[in-house]
């Protein structure tokens, strides 16, 4: 499994980009949060998914405001 090995001139450690923001994130016990450079980035792209999952469409939505209420007020 090396689907990152980028030997790079005898340097041992590997650098990816954050999928967030793009910027290089050494890829290493101290990046915690890799592939990500920090945690509001993981954060940032978790919540992007997350939203996506609440943006399925067919859901039906509970906006029922009783249109005719609405109506009347208007007309009034
Ligand atoms: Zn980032």
């Amino acid at each position: 499994m090396s689907e990152q090995s980028k030997a790079t001139a005898g340097k041992a450690s590997i650098t990816v980009r954050c999928p967030t923001c793009s910027k290089p994130v050494t890829w290493s016990e101290a990046s915690q949060f890799r592939p990500f450079c920090s945690e509001r980035c993981r954060l940032i792209d978790l919540g992007e998914w997350a939203n996506e999952e609440k943006a399925i469409p067919g859901a039906p939505l509970p906006d029922a405001v009783n249109p005719d209420a609405d109506k009347e007020d208007d007309n009034w």
